[in-house]
């Protein structure tokens, strides 16, 4: 373990971070408060800084802030979190999300894949569930 000046992904303040050895770890930036989680790989070298622990949904889209990741982290608030059994995915997801993610960076035709397969499905599904929402109201 030990101690790292990364640039906060969401305000761009230097925030200090604990480093560990390997896997992943979050730590809320001084700045503005929200988490900055980061991929550690096995050599203890910081690979990849994330915002708000969407890991994998980062690495398909090059970017924390892509609409589509917007969208996954909804669904996530939404469809997952209020939910026992949701909670489990997201728990599951969080601990072995970080190991895909350094593995999907080697590998971004899989990336990629998961991209079209999984992600942007989903991301057009919680899109249109919020647009039924709208017209709803
Ligand atoms: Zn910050």
């Amino acid at each position: 373990m030990y101690t790292q000046e990364i640039v906060c992904p969401s305000c761009g303040n230097l925030a200090i971070v604990n480093v560990p050895d390997s896997g992943s770890a979050t730590t809320p930036c001084k700045h503005c408060g929200k988490k900055i989680a980061i991929a550690v790989d096995e050599h203890g070298k910081v690979t990849r800084v994330y915002e708000n622990k969407c890991f994998v949904a980062t690495v398909c889209y090059g970017t924390p802030h892509a609409p589509e990741v917007e969208a996954l982290r909804r669904f996530r608030d939404l469809y997952l979190m209020p939910y026992r059994a949701g909670r489990g995915i997201v728990q599951l997801y969080y601990r072995y999300s970080p190991r895909v993610a350094i593995y999907l960076e080697r590998h971004p035709t899989l990336a990629t894949l998961i991209r079209t397969l999984v992600l942007d499905p989903l991301s057009r599904f919680v899109a249109e569930d919020n647009n039924h929402a709208g017209r709803g109201t």
